[in-house]
């Protein structure tokens, strides 16, 4: 029960398919530990699925529709968790969206798009959650980045590996301005996690589902990808007071992938 007592808001807290992507396996994995959790997402019927397996295991969660990019809506949900709960422990900044391409195939509206569903979202997020932590004393914000951040990926996103880069500066910046009000702002960097997530931006370019999950299994050192769980137990570490001195960390989940050189099939 290592988040007894503790609200969690956790947006990006569905999945874009039917099984379990990180936001969804994290909700669910802080509700089993304890939490009261608000699983957000852009598509309220998925938000109310992670809902409804967090109340089969005799959790609690209430869902809420929101896009994160959208100001209003960030407010909306941050003003319910408050009115709901009186207070926010943990926020996971989850959601992040993929446009595959480069400076010349992207469109203008594409590239801002991925930035404002990738980090203006936190941006928001923060905004309206950050004065709550301040006047309660403390806080853990997760923010969820990708290894796409810090090297190529194999797979030509520019505006996803520039927006998770700004996520990172993001959250470094807010995690020194925060640390001494006790509220602690970590990042985690996925490797190649299987999530639905993958499976409509990426099958394409690898040329089939199959062909996909064989070809990503086979870049990782460990011989698979990691799963969503993987993601959640060290976002459950990060949100608890297991880190509490542990501040402005990338944490990298990914079986030793940055360790090694990525070939992709084709480029
Ligand atoms: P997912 O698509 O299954 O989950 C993301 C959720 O965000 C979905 O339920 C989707 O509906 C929601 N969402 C999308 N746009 C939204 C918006 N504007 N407002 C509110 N909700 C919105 O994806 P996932 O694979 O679990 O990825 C979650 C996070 O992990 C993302 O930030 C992603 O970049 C990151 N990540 C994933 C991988 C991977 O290999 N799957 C690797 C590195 C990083």
């Amino acid at each position: 029960m290592r988040l007894k007592n503790k609200v969690a808001l956790v947006l990006g807290a569905g999945s874009v398919g039917a099984g379990i992507g990180n936001g969804r396996a994290m909700a669910m994995l802080f509700a089993r530990e304890g939490a009261r959790v608000v699983a957000v997402d852009r598509d309220i019927t998925s938000a109310q699925d992670t809902r409804e397996r967090i109340l089969a295991e005799g959790g609690h969660c209430e869902a809420e529709q929101a896009d994160v990019s959208v100001a209003a809506d960030v407010r909306r949900v941050v003003d319910a968790c408050i009115a709901g709960f009186g207070r926010i422990d943990v926020l996971v900044n989850n959601v992040g969206i993929a446009e595959l391409g480069g400076p010349v195939e992207l469109s203008e509206e594409a590239w801002d798009r991925v930035f404002d569903v990738n980090v203006k979202s936190m941006f928001l997020a923060c905004k309206h959650v950050l004065p709550h932590m301040e006047r309660q004393g403390g806080g853990a914000i997760v923010n969820v980045s990708s290894l796409a951040s810090v090297r190529w990926a194999g797979v030509p996103y520019v505006s996803y590996g520039a927006s998770k880069a700004a996520v990172n500066g993001f959250s470094r910046y807010v995690a020194m301005q925060y640390a001494r009000k006790n509220i602690r702002v970590n990042t985690i960097l996925p490797g190649l996690i299987n999530t639905p997530m993958i499976v409509e931006p990426l099958s394409k370019f690898y040329g089939g589902v199959s062909s996909m999950l064989a070809q990503r299994d086979a870049m990782c050192p460990t011989g698979s990808m990691g799963e969503a769980w993987d993601v959640a137990h060290a976002a459950l570490y990060l949100a608890s007071d297991d880190s509490k001195y542990v501040t402005g960390v990338e944490l990298m989940v990914d079986g030793g992938l940055a360790q090694q050189v990525i070939t992709p099939a084709t480029i």
